[in-house]
Order: structure tokens, then sequence, then C-alpha cells
């Protein structure tokens, strides 16, 4: 078992100090003060749903709930955006959409704290910084329900749900960016793994970076955001577009995107390929790397002004 994960001294400029604790406060607040939420834990899920409902509030946005049932169980899937302005050319034409998503609910016997207590918080500071910006894009920021098991990759999935209805609608969304699991680094010998050995001649060893993973079909996108995050983020990143057989490439929420053709990539610390408390009970809030989790998110709030203008 690795050491306590002290990060190695990263300069934070004082807007990042400001945005670590948010980030801090946030994963406390899920994983810390509600805990285990899912449908074994339903009055939990649901506090997690009204925390995110009022942060969403609170940033000045009007959030939705985007609802659907399970069992005679209501499940919400929670959405606000910040409404495009086209320019130029672009203007009679309705605004594409950059959707940020991530998961809220934990798996069954864990509070999740990385997984996915940190993509909600990074998903939640992203949208308090886009709530005061002017964008040509919709930007549209969504925590989505059940992505853990027994619904993962299935049919109740709430980004699946959620995905479906965007495709009915005719939602034209240039690119979904799922945040899963993104707060946990390591600078030990060893400490990052792949799910096949040819992934592991070809990447890094130690786990002190963030990895960028699509389907071979969003590889556009993939490039561009690692090309985009790299011009800014202050920590090392890796990105990979492979076949969505290759065990993990499709863990997320991004998957629902893909069923619906639309391009999506998921950002993430590698989840069971780095993290020792992966899907346990230790996923507590005291296991992450505040510092270097800030870091990714400062670098996405950049990739995702520079996407606006792409
Ligand atoms: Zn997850």
């Amino acid at each position: 078992m690795p050491g306590k994960n002290v990060s190695k001294a990263v300069p934070l400029s004082s807007d990042e100090v400001t945005l670590r604790e948010e980030l801090r406060a946030d994963v406390q607040r899920l994983a810390g003060e509600i805990g285990e939420r899912n449908v074994w834990h339903y009055a939990k899920l649901n506090a997690a749903a009204d925390f995110i409902e009022d942060s969403f509030s609170r940033a000045g946005l009007h959030p939705r709930r985007d609802s659907y049932e399970i069992r005679g169980q209501a499940c919400h899937n929670i959405e606000a955006e910040i409404p495009g302005q086209p320019q130029g050319a672009a203007v009679s034409s309705p605004p594409q959409i950059i959707l940020i998503g991530a998961h809220y609910d934990s798996v069954f016997g864990s509070p999740g704290a990385n997984d996915n207590g940190s993509g909600v918080a990074a998903m939640l500071a992203l949208a308090r910084r886009f709530a005061g910006k002017t964008t040509q894009h919709t930007v549209r920021f969504v925590a989505f329900v059940n992505e853990e098991p027994p619904y993962f990759l299935g049919g109740d999935m709430g980004s699946f749900v959620y995905a479906n209805r965007c495709k009915a609608r005719g939602d034209k969304i240039s690119g979904m960016i799922s945040l899963e699991t993104i707060g946990y680094f390591s600078d030990a010998p060893h400490s990052q793994t792949y799910p096949s050995p040819g992934l592991g001649l070809l990447y890094p060893r130690v786990g002190n970076f963030i990895g960028f993973v699509s389907n071979v079909h969003s590889r556009t996108l993939l490039r561009r955001v690692v090309a985009l995050f790299r011009r800014h983020a202050k920590i090392p990143s890796e990105g990979a577009a492979l076949p969505s057989f290759v065990p993990g490439v499709s863990w997320s929420d991004q998957w629902s995107f893909w069923r619906c053709g639309y391009p999506g990539i998921m950002v993430t610390d590698t989840a069971p390929f780095r993290y020792p408390h992966y899907h346990s009970a230790s996923d507590t809030p005291d296991k992450l790397d505040y510092d270097r989790f800030t870091l990714v998110v400062s670098g996405m709030e950049k990739v995702i002004e520079d996407l606006d203008k792409l």
C-alpha cells in the first residue's frame, strides 16, 4: 500500500488556491458529510442531488432536474447551462453544446470521494467560473445519477437516459467531457498500471499525470482537448484514443454519449489502474491530492474557454 499521498510542491496561483479550497469543501460535503449515495441509500442520493442543485443556483444558474423512474423511485440528472451567444457567421444557427458531465452517485459500500466526488466538485467549480462568462457555445453542466453498478453501461444508467433524450431533441453536442475520478496522484515507482501490457510499454509507470481517454470515433476531440490542456496546464497529461472494448475506455458516462452518436472523452486519474482505494470504503476525502487535482481543474477551465472559440 502506498504511503500517504503527499504531493510534490506545485505552484498554485491565488485563484488556484481559492479553487483548491472550493474543491476540498465540495468533496468533503459529498463524501465526508453526505457519504455513500446510491439507490440503497436513497435519501443520501437525493441529498447529493439537492446539494448540486443548490450549488448551481448559488452560482447564479438555473438548474433543471431531468428525472426518470426506476421501480417507482424518482432519479434525477441535474443540468444547468450558459446559453451560447454565437458570433459572426455562426449567428444564424443554434449554438452547439459543450457538455461537461460527472456522475454523483457512489458505488455500493463507498463514500465515493475520488469516485466521483472529485468529478462533481470539479464540474461545480467550472460551472461557477463559466456562470460569469459569455460563450459562443452553450456550455452545459450535468450531474448524472446511477453511473455505478447495477446501472453501469445499461439502459437505466442516468447518462444513458439523458443522452437519449438529447438525441431525441436533436441537441447538437459538439463534445461531451466526462470528469471521472480525477483527484489521485502518486510519484511512487510503478504506481501506474494499465489494462494491457502493451499500454504499459507506451505510457508512464508513475501515476503523476491526468489521463484523457476516448474511443476511436472521438479521437479528433481527444487530440484537440489534450493539445489545449498541454498549452495551459501545469501538470503532466497523457491521451489515448482506443477501441472501446479495451477495459476502462468506456467505463463512465462518455459511453452513453457514444451510443447516441456524440463525440465524448473521459478525463480521469485512471481510477482502478492507479487508485488503491477504488470502489472501497476507504475512498475518503483525505486520500485526494488537492494541489494536483486543482491543476487539472484550472487546466480544464482554459480548455473549455479555448474549445468555445473553435
Ligand atoms: Zn465513477
